[in-house]
């Protein structure tokens, strides 16, 4: 017999970001993202309906802790093909706000990250899921390329 009571524990997508203005971590459900998160810290807004900046540092934190698929664009700012695909992204992170995550890693800033990553070009979009590599596509992708990526098309 099915127990109403308790709720759907799996309709909770809890994930840990840092603020990117004052870098404090936040627990975030995904499932609710239409209540404005904000920072426990600053108070600032916690936009997660649009790629978000994740520096090296909470990487790990973030992607292991992460309770919802996660989309990770390796990217640098003089990067052609990385600028060329933004709008693919942008559009991603808000059809699936509150299903993904989607974090934009910026690889000149995070070298140790990147070279534990194996990024040897840029772009390179990696899916996470349960904390493990799902899935990786090197190059400028579309929007259906990034939905298969993550599994959700
Ligand atoms: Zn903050």
């Amino acid at each position: 017999m099915a127990d109403a009571t308790t709720g759907d524990p799996a309709a909770t997508r809890p994930v840990v970001v840092h603020c990117i203005f004052c870098d404090t971590a936040n627990r975030v459900d995904l499932s609710r993202l239409v209540d404005g998160p904000k920072c426990g810290d600053c108070g600032r807004p916690i936009r997660l309906d649009r790629p978000h900046k994740v520096p090296e540092g909470s990487f790990d934190q973030t992607i292991s802790s992460a309770g919802a698929p996660v989309l990770v664009d390796c990217y640098a700012d003089w990067c052609g093909p990385c600028r060329m695909m933004a709008p693919a992204l942008d559009d991603f992170a808000q059809r699936y706000a509150g299903q993904v995550l989607v974090l934009k890693l910026d690889t000149d800033a995070s070298p140790q990250l990147s070279m534990r990553l194996g990024i040897r070009g840029i772009p390179t979009l990696i899916a996470f899921e349960h904390g493990q590599e799902r899935a990786r596509h090197v190059g400028a992708a579309d929007l259906r390329t990034l939905e298969k990526l993550v599994g959700v098309a």
